[in-house]
């Protein structure tokens, strides 16, 4: 079982001029998508292989249903997404002709997940506890605990970029981060393979996601480099989130690290061959068949 705790975010997405302040625009047919770190790792891995569970808070509203509908779809174990007096979180998205966006990511219920709601019965059957930062970090950081206390491998992709205490670093086993991420943990330290030394002497495994050029680990016995696999990017987005739910069904099914790495790394790849963050995330037969050619 992959127990990912995490954010589930509707992703209300506009294609539109980006507006300057005090200015109002006309924008082409308004897309609903399920997004949110949490629920995207959680599909990410659903698709490629493992068997889920998601926990997570919502509103008692429309989203909310269609969330649980559009996960449970996805074969994932929803019991744990639970219901609050506040609304689904959503993220306003606007897309301009050139492709970039801005973002509002009003959190909502996802800030309603207390350590207190966390039950430790989740946790038993976990082999990797999969967590973000896009819940309050006292619950992330109780999440570890629960984990590494019934024997999970705990893996924290500490996005967004966070700067993090070792406290909650205690119970971590594999951090994963991009770039940006890793810069936002460490000071001074450019290179991809150095962060993840950097990073190694906090955890007993980092991994250091880097785009287009592959990724870098270390671990307390050593490191490498993965280059990325070729494929034509049309859109990054979602990329961490196919590489992290990947991994964590790699490492539940004791993947040496090196082939779990290419693994997941097949699984990022895939992601940016498509449009958007659900529908890009990657199926078990693609990824298998990537990796292994
Ligand atoms: P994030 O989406 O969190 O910024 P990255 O952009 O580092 O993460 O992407 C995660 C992983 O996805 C990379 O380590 C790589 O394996 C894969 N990936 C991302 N972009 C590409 C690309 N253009 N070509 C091939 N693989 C990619």
């Amino acid at each position: 079982m992959i127990l990912v705790a995490g954010s589930l975010n509707l992703d209300l997405v506009v294609r539109a001029p980006i507006p300057r302040p005090g200015e109002t625009v006309l924008g082409g047919e308004l897309a609903r998508h399920p997004g949110g770190k949490g629920a995207n790792q959680a599909v990410a891995a659903a698709r490629a292989g493992g068997q889920v569970r998601l926990i997570g808070r919502v509103g008692h509203d429309d989203a909310g249903s269609e969330f649980r509908a559009a996960l449970a779809g996805e074969g994932i174990d929803v019991a744990p997404v639970t219901a609050t007096n506040a609304p689904t979180g959503t993220a306003l998205v606007v897309v301009n002709p050139a492709g970039e966006n801005t973002i509002v990511v009003s959190p909502g219920a996802n800030l309603h997940l207390r350590p207190g709601d966390l039950a430790p019965g989740w946790f038993e059957d976990a082999r990797v506890v999969v967590l973000q930062l896009e819940l309050p970090l006292e619950t992330v950081r109780r999440a570890a605990e629960l984990g590494h206390a019934a024997g999970a491998t705990v893996l924290l992709n500490a996005a967004p970029a966070w700067p993090l205490a070792d406290e909650l670093l205690r119970d971590v086993d594999v951090l994963v981060v991009n770039e940006h991420e890793a810069a936002a943990l460490l000071h001074d330290v450019a290179d991809g393979a150095e962060m993840a030394d950097a990073l190694a002497r906090r955890v007993p495994l980092a991994v250091v996601t880097l785009g287009a050029r592959g990724v870098a680990w270390a671990a307390r016995g050593g490191g490498g480099r993965l280059p990325a696999l070729p494929v034509t990017a049309v859109d990054t987005t979602a990329a961490g989130d196919a590489f992290v739910g990947a991994l964590a069904v790699a490492l539940g099914e004791d993947q040496a690290l090196e082939g779990a790495l290419r693994f997941a790394s097949a699984a990022g790849a895939l992601a940016v061959t498509r449009r958007g963050a659900g529908p890009s995330l990657p199926r078990r037969a693609e990824i298998d068949a990537l990796a292994g050619g």
